[in-house]
């Protein structure tokens, strides 16, 4: 790999990562959807969905406070599709509901979850 700029090399792994959402098993497109959302702290709103290509793909990302690692449900309302990904570190723009306290963490509807 070429050495890039530091603001370009980050473009381009951002859009080799939105290229990814359209390609590969239906796995690896939302993993990849769910680390940008959770890691790299894009919003979902931002996100289109790896399935249907809606709009309308909402996350709920729960885990500890402090280390802010925990597990992330992701999903799309319009397909009812998504993924279930535990271990995750959520990136300071991500919000992060604390597990200690189960009433805080909303509901996700019953979606069908992918699977590698
Ligand atoms: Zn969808």
């Amino acid at each position: 790999m070429k050495k890039k700029a530091k603001t370009k090399a980050k473009a381009e792994a951002e859009a080799e990562a939105e290229a990814e959402t359209r390609t590969g098993s239906a796995f690896s497109r939302w993993s990849v959807l769910a680390g940008r959302i959770v890691s790299a702290g894009i919003r979902p709103e931002e996100a289109s969905c790896p399935r249907c290509g809606s709009r309308t793909v909402q996350c709920v990302v729960a885990g500890d406070t402090v280390t802010r690692v925990g597990y992330a449900r992701c999903w799309c309302a319009t397909c009812l599709h998504g993924i279930h990904v535990s271990r995750v570190r959520a990136a300071e723009g991500c919000p992060l509901h604390s597990w200690a306290d189960p009433d805080a963490v909303p509901d996700t509807p019953l979606f069908h979850e992918v699977h590698p």
